[in-house]
Protein backbone atom coordinates (compact mmCIF):
# COMPACT_ATOMS: atom_id res chain seq x y z
CA UNK A 1 0.00 0.00 0.00
CA UNK A 2 1.54 3.39 -0.64
CA UNK A 3 -0.06 4.97 2.06
CA UNK A 4 1.94 2.08 4.58
CA UNK A 5 4.58 3.54 2.49
CA UNK A 6 4.47 6.91 2.88
CA UNK A 7 4.08 6.56 6.38
CA UNK A 8 6.81 4.55 7.56
CA UNK A 9 8.95 7.11 5.67
CA UNK A 10 7.43 10.01 7.11
CA UNK A 11 7.62 8.36 10.72
CA UNK A 12 11.32 7.60 10.33
CA UNK A 13 11.76 11.11 9.20
CA UNK A 14 9.43 12.16 12.25
CA UNK A 15 7.72 14.04 9.59
CA UNK A 16 3.98 14.89 10.19
CA UNK A 17 1.60 12.27 8.33
CA UNK A 18 -1.23 14.55 6.58
CA UNK A 19 -4.87 14.32 8.48
CA UNK A 20 -5.97 12.88 5.48
CA UNK A 21 -3.35 10.22 6.24
CA UNK A 22 -3.89 9.43 9.73
CA UNK A 23 -8.09 9.01 8.93
CA UNK A 24 -7.07 6.60 6.09
CA UNK A 25 -5.11 4.08 8.84
CA UNK A 26 -8.52 4.31 10.76
CA UNK A 27 -10.27 3.39 7.24
CA UNK A 28 -8.15 0.27 6.78
CA UNK A 29 -9.64 -3.34 6.67
CA UNK A 30 -9.19 -6.33 8.38
CA UNK A 31 -7.67 -7.53 5.22
CA UNK A 32 -5.01 -4.67 5.58
CA UNK A 33 -4.59 -5.01 9.25
CA UNK A 34 -1.21 -6.96 9.45
CA UNK A 35 0.15 -4.76 6.83
CA UNK A 36 -0.49 -1.98 9.14
CA UNK A 37 0.92 -3.50 12.34
CA UNK A 38 4.08 -4.22 10.46
CA UNK A 39 4.72 -0.91 8.98
CA UNK A 40 3.79 1.06 11.90
CA UNK A 41 6.02 -1.77 13.75
CA UNK A 42 8.80 -0.40 11.73
CA UNK A 43 8.70 3.10 12.63
CA UNK A 44 8.31 1.96 16.74
CA UNK A 45 11.99 -0.38 15.96
CA UNK A 46 13.31 2.69 14.86
CA UNK A 47 12.93 4.84 17.82
CA UNK A 48 12.35 2.12 20.55
CA UNK A 49 13.83 -1.20 19.70
CA UNK A 50 12.80 -3.85 20.76
CA UNK A 51 12.18 -2.15 24.61
CA UNK A 52 9.19 -2.60 26.73
CA UNK A 53 9.08 0.18 29.28
CA UNK A 54 7.01 -1.09 32.39
CA UNK A 55 4.90 1.46 34.51
CA UNK A 56 3.28 1.07 37.93
CA UNK A 57 0.47 3.01 38.92
CA UNK A 58 -0.32 3.72 42.62
CA UNK A 59 -3.67 4.94 43.73
CA UNK A 60 -3.14 7.51 46.66
CA UNK A 61 -6.33 8.66 46.87
CA UNK A 62 -9.53 6.87 45.45
CA UNK A 63 -12.85 7.72 44.01
CA UNK A 64 -15.06 10.39 45.99
CA UNK A 65 -13.75 12.65 43.43
CA UNK A 66 -16.17 16.13 42.75
CA UNK A 67 -15.85 15.93 38.85
CA UNK A 68 -17.46 14.55 36.76
CA UNK A 69 -15.43 13.08 34.09
CA UNK A 70 -18.49 10.81 32.56
CA UNK A 71 -15.69 7.62 31.67
CA UNK A 72 -14.53 7.73 35.04
CA UNK A 73 -15.22 5.53 37.49
CA UNK A 74 -14.07 8.07 40.38
CA UNK A 75 -16.95 10.42 39.32
CA UNK A 76 -19.06 12.42 40.95
CA UNK A 77 -22.27 10.20 41.29
CA UNK A 78 -20.54 7.07 40.17
CA UNK A 79 -22.60 4.45 41.29
CA UNK A 80 -19.19 1.87 40.32
CA UNK A 81 -18.10 0.03 43.75
CA UNK A 82 -14.37 0.61 43.53
CA UNK A 83 -12.36 1.02 46.26
CA UNK A 84 -12.87 4.81 48.16
CA UNK A 85 -9.93 5.83 50.38
CA UNK A 86 -8.37 9.22 51.04
CA UNK A 87 -4.42 10.03 50.89
CA UNK A 88 -2.00 6.84 51.16
CA UNK A 89 1.01 7.71 53.98
CA UNK A 90 3.70 8.05 52.47
CA UNK A 91 5.19 4.66 53.66
CA UNK A 92 2.01 2.74 52.56
CA UNK A 93 2.65 4.26 48.63
CA UNK A 94 5.94 3.95 49.00
CA UNK A 95 5.59 0.17 49.96
CA UNK A 96 2.99 -0.70 47.04
CA UNK A 97 5.51 1.02 44.20
CA UNK A 98 8.25 -1.02 45.69
CA UNK A 99 6.14 -4.11 44.49
CA UNK A 100 5.74 -2.39 40.93
CA UNK A 101 9.56 -1.92 40.89
CA UNK A 102 10.31 -5.88 41.82
CA UNK A 103 8.07 -6.58 39.18
CA UNK A 104 10.31 -4.70 36.49
CA UNK A 105 8.73 -1.54 36.69
CA UNK A 106 10.92 1.27 35.91
CA UNK A 107 8.39 4.65 35.97
CA UNK A 108 6.13 5.07 39.10
CA UNK A 109 2.53 6.78 38.08
CA UNK A 110 1.35 8.74 41.78
CA UNK A 111 -2.37 9.55 40.91
CA UNK A 112 -5.07 10.87 43.01
CA UNK A 113 -8.63 11.40 42.17
CA UNK A 114 -9.86 15.31 42.51
CA UNK A 115 -10.07 18.39 40.41
CA UNK A 116 -6.37 19.52 41.74
CA UNK A 117 -4.05 19.25 44.36
CA UNK A 118 -4.00 21.74 47.16
CA UNK A 119 -0.79 23.30 48.32
CA UNK A 120 -0.89 20.71 51.54
CA UNK A 121 -1.83 18.01 49.28
CA UNK A 122 1.65 18.98 46.42
CA UNK A 123 3.26 18.56 50.49
CA UNK A 124 1.95 15.23 51.12
CA UNK A 125 2.92 13.88 47.35
CA UNK A 126 6.34 15.79 48.03
CA UNK A 127 6.70 13.56 51.02
CA UNK A 128 5.72 10.01 49.49
CA UNK A 129 8.19 10.99 46.21
CA UNK A 130 10.76 11.55 48.27
CA UNK A 131 10.71 8.10 50.44
CA UNK A 132 9.76 6.63 47.13
CA UNK A 133 13.01 7.63 45.86
CA UNK A 134 15.10 6.86 48.55
CA UNK A 135 14.12 3.12 48.53
CA UNK A 136 13.84 2.10 44.98
CA UNK A 137 17.25 3.50 43.24
CA UNK A 138 16.87 4.82 39.48
CA UNK A 139 13.37 4.59 39.71
CA UNK A 140 10.83 7.20 37.62
CA UNK A 141 8.54 8.91 39.08
CA UNK A 142 5.59 10.96 37.69
CA UNK A 143 2.49 12.10 39.57
CA UNK A 144 -0.88 12.70 38.46
CA UNK A 145 -2.99 14.96 40.37
CA UNK A 146 -5.38 16.87 38.23
CA UNK A 147 -5.11 20.26 37.01
CA UNK A 148 -2.35 22.02 38.61
CA UNK A 149 -2.02 25.70 39.69
CA UNK A 150 1.04 28.35 39.52
CA UNK A 151 3.78 27.06 41.15
CA UNK A 152 2.78 23.26 41.38
CA UNK A 153 4.38 21.79 39.04
CA UNK A 154 7.72 23.60 40.10
CA UNK A 155 7.23 22.20 43.38
CA UNK A 156 6.54 19.21 42.72
CA UNK A 157 9.64 19.05 40.16
CA UNK A 158 11.98 20.40 43.21
CA UNK A 159 10.47 17.38 45.20
CA UNK A 160 11.96 15.00 42.84
CA UNK A 161 9.14 14.52 40.50
CA UNK A 162 10.19 13.32 36.66
CA UNK A 163 6.96 13.71 35.15
CA UNK A 164 3.40 14.56 35.03
CA UNK A 165 0.68 13.00 33.63
CA UNK A 166 -2.50 15.00 32.32
CA UNK A 167 -4.65 13.84 29.81
CA UNK A 168 -6.64 15.68 27.05
CA UNK A 169 -8.58 12.59 26.65
CA UNK A 170 -10.34 13.47 23.60
CA UNK A 171 -10.81 16.42 21.13
CA UNK A 172 -11.71 19.98 21.52
CA UNK A 173 -15.15 19.35 20.12
CA UNK A 174 -16.51 16.80 21.93
CA UNK A 175 -14.68 17.74 25.08
CA UNK A 176 -17.85 19.60 26.82
CA UNK A 177 -19.97 16.12 26.28
CA UNK A 178 -17.65 13.63 27.94
CA UNK A 179 -16.89 16.65 31.24
CA UNK A 180 -18.43 19.89 32.42
CA UNK A 181 -17.03 20.84 35.37
CA UNK A 182 -13.50 21.83 33.72
CA UNK A 183 -12.44 22.69 29.91
CA UNK A 184 -10.25 21.02 27.51
CA UNK A 185 -8.74 24.63 28.40
CA UNK A 186 -7.48 23.74 31.53
CA UNK A 187 -6.22 20.24 30.77
CA UNK A 188 -4.01 21.77 27.80
CA UNK A 189 -2.97 24.57 30.95
CA UNK A 190 -2.00 21.68 33.06
CA UNK A 191 0.49 20.13 30.47
CA UNK A 192 1.45 23.27 29.44
CA UNK A 193 2.67 23.84 33.04
CA UNK A 194 4.31 20.69 33.67
CA UNK A 195 6.37 21.13 30.58
CA UNK A 196 7.37 24.87 31.74
CA UNK A 197 8.57 23.56 35.05
CA UNK A 198 11.16 20.76 33.45
CA UNK A 199 8.78 17.97 34.47
CA UNK A 200 8.51 15.51 31.19
CA UNK A 201 4.82 15.72 30.41
CA UNK A 202 2.62 12.67 29.81
CA UNK A 203 -0.75 13.24 28.07
CA UNK A 204 -2.96 10.86 25.82
CA UNK A 205 -6.21 9.97 24.97
CA UNK A 206 -9.29 7.52 25.89
CA UNK A 207 -10.92 5.74 22.52
CA UNK A 208 -13.91 4.43 22.61
CA UNK A 209 -16.15 6.75 24.31
CA UNK A 210 -18.22 7.19 21.43
CA UNK A 211 -16.19 9.53 19.05
CA UNK A 212 -15.81 9.88 15.47
CA UNK A 213 -12.77 9.37 13.47
CA UNK A 214 -12.21 12.73 13.24
CA UNK A 215 -12.43 13.12 16.71
CA UNK A 216 -9.84 10.69 17.38
CA UNK A 217 -7.38 12.07 15.06
CA UNK A 218 -8.16 15.91 16.65
CA UNK A 219 -6.87 14.95 19.57
CA UNK A 220 -3.84 13.11 18.26
CA UNK A 221 -2.48 15.87 16.85
CA UNK A 222 -3.07 18.33 19.45
CA UNK A 223 -1.06 15.94 21.50
CA UNK A 224 1.73 16.00 19.05
CA UNK A 225 1.73 20.21 19.10
CA UNK A 226 1.63 19.43 23.27
CA UNK A 227 4.47 17.63 22.38
CA UNK A 228 4.95 15.08 25.49
CA UNK A 229 7.28 12.68 25.92
CA UNK A 230 4.11 10.04 26.62
CA UNK A 231 1.29 9.25 25.13
CA UNK A 232 -0.78 6.99 27.14
CA UNK A 233 -3.86 5.48 24.66
CA UNK A 234 -6.43 4.29 27.31
CA UNK A 235 -9.30 1.95 26.00
CA UNK A 236 -12.38 2.99 27.70
CA UNK A 237 -13.47 0.45 31.01
CA UNK A 238 -17.44 1.14 30.53
CA UNK A 239 -17.94 0.57 34.10
CA UNK A 240 -21.36 -0.01 35.57
CA UNK A 241 -22.70 2.70 37.46
CA UNK A 242 -21.00 5.57 35.04
CA UNK A 243 -22.23 7.28 32.07
CA UNK A 244 -20.69 5.71 29.43
CA UNK A 245 -21.02 1.94 30.75
CA UNK A 246 -23.00 1.07 27.49
CA UNK A 247 -20.14 2.51 25.12
CA UNK A 248 -18.98 -0.75 24.31
CA UNK A 249 -17.26 0.55 21.00
CA UNK A 250 -14.05 -1.35 20.27
CA UNK A 251 -12.76 -4.33 18.66
CA UNK A 252 -9.56 -5.66 18.92
CA UNK A 253 -9.32 -4.69 15.60
CA UNK A 254 -9.85 -1.14 16.20
CA UNK A 255 -8.03 -0.89 18.59
CA UNK A 256 -4.72 -1.85 16.97
CA UNK A 257 -5.51 0.70 14.25
CA UNK A 258 -5.62 3.30 15.96
CA UNK A 259 -2.27 2.70 18.64
CA UNK A 260 -1.09 2.04 14.96
CA UNK A 261 -1.90 6.27 14.03
CA UNK A 262 -0.76 7.35 17.02
CA UNK A 263 2.62 5.74 16.42
CA UNK A 264 2.57 7.22 13.15
CA UNK A 265 1.72 10.59 14.16
CA UNK A 266 3.65 10.68 17.11
CA UNK A 267 6.37 8.36 15.76
CA UNK A 268 9.06 9.18 18.14
CA UNK A 269 6.88 9.36 21.71
CA UNK A 270 6.27 7.36 24.33
CA UNK A 271 3.55 5.35 23.63
CA UNK A 272 1.77 3.70 26.25
CA UNK A 273 -0.79 1.09 26.27
CA UNK A 274 -3.06 2.22 29.38
CA UNK A 275 -6.48 0.99 30.44
CA UNK A 276 -8.52 -1.26 28.72
CA UNK A 277 -5.69 -3.09 27.33
CA UNK A 278 -6.97 -6.69 28.45
CA UNK A 279 -10.64 -5.68 28.21
CA UNK A 280 -10.40 -4.86 24.68
CA UNK A 281 -7.18 -5.94 22.85
CA UNK A 282 -7.28 -9.49 24.47
CA UNK A 283 -5.53 -12.16 23.16
CA UNK A 284 -3.92 -9.23 19.93
CA UNK A 285 -2.38 -7.79 23.06
CA UNK A 286 1.26 -9.23 21.65
CA UNK A 287 0.19 -7.56 18.69
CA UNK A 288 -0.25 -4.24 20.12
CA UNK A 289 3.61 -4.35 21.60
CA UNK A 290 4.23 -3.90 17.64
CA UNK A 291 3.17 -0.49 17.80
CA UNK A 292 3.40 0.88 21.74
CA UNK A 293 6.72 0.56 23.83
CA UNK A 294 5.23 0.63 26.71
CA UNK A 295 2.38 -0.72 28.74
CA UNK A 296 1.24 -0.65 32.65
CA UNK A 297 2.57 -3.51 34.47
CA UNK A 298 -0.60 -5.25 36.95
CA UNK A 299 -3.73 -3.32 38.04
CA UNK A 300 -4.91 0.09 36.88
CA UNK A 301 -6.45 2.50 39.07
CA UNK A 302 -9.70 0.96 40.02
CA UNK A 303 -10.04 -2.19 37.81
CA UNK A 304 -7.65 -4.97 37.89
CA UNK A 305 -5.25 -5.90 35.04
CA UNK A 306 -3.93 -9.64 33.86
CA UNK A 307 -1.18 -10.95 36.31
CA UNK A 308 1.86 -8.78 36.40
CA UNK A 309 3.45 -12.45 35.91
CA UNK A 310 1.29 -12.85 32.62
CA UNK A 311 2.65 -9.14 31.07
CA UNK A 312 6.23 -10.23 31.53
CA UNK A 313 5.86 -13.57 30.36
CA UNK A 314 3.74 -11.60 27.19
CA UNK A 315 6.74 -9.54 26.11
CA UNK A 316 8.82 -12.22 26.44
CA UNK A 317 7.01 -14.88 24.70
CA UNK A 318 6.19 -11.74 21.62
CA UNK A 319 10.32 -11.47 21.10
CA UNK A 320 10.31 -8.34 23.43
CA UNK A 321 12.80 -7.31 26.73
CA UNK A 322 12.36 -5.01 29.19
CA UNK A 323 13.79 -1.74 29.23
CA UNK A 324 16.03 -1.57 32.08
CA UNK A 325 16.71 1.50 34.67
CA UNK A 326 20.32 1.73 32.76
CA UNK A 327 18.64 1.99 29.41
CA UNK A 328 17.24 5.60 28.38
CA UNK A 329 13.80 5.09 27.29
CA UNK A 330 13.46 8.35 24.63
CA UNK A 331 15.40 8.50 21.40
CA UNK A 332 18.63 10.92 21.77
CA UNK A 333 16.94 13.77 20.54
CA UNK A 334 14.25 14.09 22.46
CA UNK A 335 15.95 12.55 25.61
CA UNK A 336 19.04 15.78 25.12
CA UNK A 337 15.18 17.99 25.59
CA UNK A 338 15.33 18.65 21.67
CA UNK A 339 11.82 18.84 21.12
CA UNK A 340 9.68 19.14 17.44
CA UNK A 341 10.47 16.86 14.50
CA UNK A 342 12.48 18.79 11.20
CA UNK A 343 8.74 19.14 9.70
CA UNK A 344 7.17 20.59 12.37
CA UNK A 345 3.64 21.28 10.93
CA UNK A 346 1.27 20.39 13.49
CA UNK A 347 -2.43 21.03 12.22
CA UNK A 348 -1.14 22.09 8.91
CA UNK A 349 -2.44 19.22 6.99
CA UNK A 350 0.87 18.52 5.11
CA UNK A 351 2.37 19.16 2.32
CA UNK A 352 2.50 17.48 -0.46
CA UNK A 353 0.67 14.15 0.89
CA UNK A 354 -2.32 16.27 1.82
CA UNK A 355 -3.84 15.34 -1.74
CA UNK A 356 -4.28 11.80 -0.52
CA UNK A 357 -8.05 11.26 0.11
CA UNK A 358 -8.83 9.65 2.57
CA UNK A 359 -10.97 6.45 1.81
CA UNK A 360 -14.44 5.02 3.25
CA UNK A 361 -14.16 2.54 5.67
CA UNK A 362 -13.56 -0.73 3.53
CA UNK A 363 -16.58 -2.69 5.64
CA UNK A 364 -18.86 -2.03 8.59
CA UNK A 365 -16.87 -2.61 11.53
CA UNK A 366 -18.01 -5.75 13.08
CA UNK A 367 -20.40 -4.98 16.64
CA UNK A 368 -18.54 -5.08 19.32
CA UNK A 369 -19.84 -7.39 22.09
CA UNK A 370 -20.14 -6.09 25.70
CA UNK A 371 -17.61 -8.09 27.82
CA UNK A 372 -18.62 -7.56 31.18
CA UNK A 373 -17.02 -10.56 32.45
CA UNK A 374 -13.61 -8.99 31.83
CA UNK A 375 -14.04 -5.86 34.14
CA UNK A 376 -13.10 -6.65 37.45
CA UNK A 377 -12.77 -3.76 40.18
CA UNK A 378 -9.74 -3.83 41.84
CA UNK A 379 -9.60 -5.27 45.46
CA UNK A 380 -5.94 -5.63 45.87
CA UNK A 381 -2.68 -3.19 46.56
CA UNK A 382 -2.81 -0.02 47.63
CA UNK A 383 -5.84 1.19 49.84
CA UNK A 384 -6.00 -2.92 50.94
CA UNK A 385 -4.12 -5.09 53.07
CA UNK A 386 -4.03 -7.63 50.23
CA UNK A 387 -0.51 -8.24 48.19
CA UNK A 388 -0.34 -5.62 44.90
CA UNK A 389 -0.32 -7.53 41.44
CA UNK A 390 2.94 -6.75 40.10
S1 LIG B 1 -10.81 11.63 35.76
FE1 LIG B 1 -9.90 12.55 37.58
S2 LIG B 1 -10.96 14.56 37.73
FE2 LIG B 1 -12.21 13.30 36.36
S3 LIG B 1 -13.73 12.32 37.73
FE3 LIG B 1 -11.98 10.89 37.53
S4 LIG B 1 -10.68 11.30 39.28
FE4 LIG B 1 -12.06 13.06 39.03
Amino acid sequence: MDLLNTLVDKGLRRELPSREEALAVLATSDDELLDVVAAAGKVRRQWFGRRVKLNYLVNLKSGLCPEDCSYCSQRLGSKAEILKYTWLKPDEASKAAAAGVAGGAKRVCLVASGRGPTDRDVDRVSETIGAIKEQNEGVEVCACLGLLSEGQAERLRGAGADAYNHNLNTSEGTYGDITTTHTYADRVDTVQKAHAAGLSACSGLIAGMGESDEDLVDVVYSLRELDPDSVPVNFLIPFEGTPLAKEWNLTPQRCLRILAMVRFVCPDVEVRIAGGREVHLRSMQPLALHLANSIFLGDYLTSEGQAGKADLDMIADAGFEVEGTDQVTLPEHRAAGVCGSETDACGSGGGACGSQAAPEPAEVPAASEARTDLVAVRRRGAGTDLAPNA
